[in-house]
């Protein structure tokens, strides 16, 4: 079997080290990979948006499956070029991925559908969006409608921020045409957790949970990043929790999706926040969440082909989905300056210690292959996972594997996982 994996990050990493644990796979391609990736697949230099160049090449390499593991390609119609094309790709078409390409069509899906998420307005017009701000309680949420790598959502103190939010988004249009339309959102507290899922249009089997650390630096200060680091399962996600969400939130949104003709195939990323009012949805991603599948899949007991062909076919009710029962806690190593501004280009040692049989692996996010050996690429670098007994003993072991590594700049939060403490 042949396989073509469109991305680049950690995400595509973990999904090519998953996927090549499967005898019948032969030959693994990544469009267009990164330096870790290059090492278990054969990474080609075609863009994630230019489909029509994946399509030629799918057709050519006579690949059997591919697997878009990213927003924007998804978004835009990359599962839908494929299939015009007679091949197979698992991910949502765009007319279901929309779930996480667009603010405004998710929110009013759950309004519709009675799914529990925060209140909220959707705004085409600045004036009547800074109207509606006079009367608004503090502190509020505005989130640009479209995709705007993880930067458009602005929690506002007061009235003046707010102002200028809504003049970033949508007169400034800091966040391109991803700010045309505006969310206004109730300010929810609470924890957030995240879980992962496989839908095959009708069934949804959720993986275990995590917890990610958006903000840069210890003590969750700084600013928002892609993520710096995870933990599975999260202990704030209880049975009870479990029990609400599968009835309330997850098969709900799989059974909006479907009775609105949309049916979703593909992964649905749940991002909650666990409040005093009980769990709420905060987002959808149509995707695997980065870094979560770090700590995520490592885990998982089941075959990624098995499960991803029993959702293109419709039958994932008959799959058993099982995970370890350990955990797993991934540190982001970054280059130090991100999310604003950094260096790249410097060597990375000491990947040779990562051997995948003491439970310790590095996921690279930005890397790049240079004939003087790996060098960084990017803001957030490698995420070095490891699994444990225990949530204190992947910790432990995840910090001790972040030894391992080295490179100039090199900075990580030295708190990944500090909530396991409160428990
Ligand atoms: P990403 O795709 O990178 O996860 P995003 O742009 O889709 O990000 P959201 O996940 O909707 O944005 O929001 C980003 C973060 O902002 C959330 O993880 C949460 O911490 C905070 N946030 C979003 N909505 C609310 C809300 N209603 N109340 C409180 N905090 C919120």
């Amino acid at each position: 079997m042949k396989v073509l994996i469109i991305g680049s990050g950690g995400r595509e990493h973990v999904l090519a080290w998953k996927i090549s644990r499967n005898p019948e796979v032969k030959e693994i391609y990544c469009a267009p990979g990164n330096g870790g990736i290059a090492q278990i697949a054969q990474c080609v230099d075609i863009g994630v948006m230019d489909f029509e160049k994946q399509v030629a090449f799918a057709k050519e390499k006579q690949i059997d499956l591919t697997i878009v593991a990213m927003d924007d390609p998804l978004v835009g119609g990359a599962v839908d070029a494929f299939e015009a094309a007679g091949l197979k790709a698992f991910g949502p078409r765009a007319n279901a991925a929309i779930l996480e390409g667009s603010k405004a069509f998710s929110k009013d899906l759950m309004k519709k559908y009675k799914i529990p998420t925060a209140g909220y307005e959707n705004f085409d017009d600045p004036k009547e969006a800074l109207q509606y701000l006079e009367t608004a309680k503090f502190p509020i949420v505005l989130k640009a409608d479209g995709l705007a790598l993880g930067k458009g959502v602005l929690i506002c103190q007061n009235l003046q921020e707010a102002r200028a939010g809504v003049k970033t988004i949508m007169e400034d249009k800091q966040f391109g045409s991803a700010g045309n339309r505006l969310v206004i959102e109730e300010f929810m507290t609470g924890r957030e957790v995240s879980v992962l899922s496989f839908v095959d249009g009708k069934t949804v089997k959720t993986m275990t949970s995590a917890q990610d650390h958006k903000r840069a630096m210890d003590g969750d200060q700084g600013l928002n990043t892609g993520g710096m680091g995870t933990f599975s399962p999260s202990p704030f996600y209880t049975k009870e929790v479990d029990d609400f969400c599968q009835k309330y939130i997850y098969q709900a949104t799989v059974d909006a999706m479907a009775a609105e003709g949309r049916p979703f195939v593909g992964i649905i990323f749940f991002g909650l926040m666990l409040t005093e009012e009980g769990p709420k949805v905060l987002e959808y991603n149509a995707r695997f969440g980065d870094p979560e599948a770090q700590v995520v899949l490592p885990r998982m007991k089941n075959d990624m082909i098995e499960v991803v062909e029993a959702c293109m076919e419709g039958r994932l009710d008959q799959i058993d989905l099982q995970f370890e029962d350990n955990a797993a806690v991934c540190v982001v190593l970054a280059s130090d300056g991100y999310p604003v501004k950094y260096e790249k280009g410097f060597p990375i040692h000491g990947l040779e210690n990562f051997t995948d049989k003491d439970g310790c692996y590095v996921f690279h996010a930005g890397t790049k292959a240079t004939p003087e050996g790996i060098v960084t690429n990017g803001g957030r670098v490698l995420g070095v996972t490891a699994k444990g007994a225990d949530l204190k003993q992947a910790r432990a072991n995840a910090y001790e594997a972040v030894k391992w590594i080295d490179f100039e700049n090199k900075y990580c939060r030295s708190d990944i996982g500090k909530a396991i403490d409160e428990v």
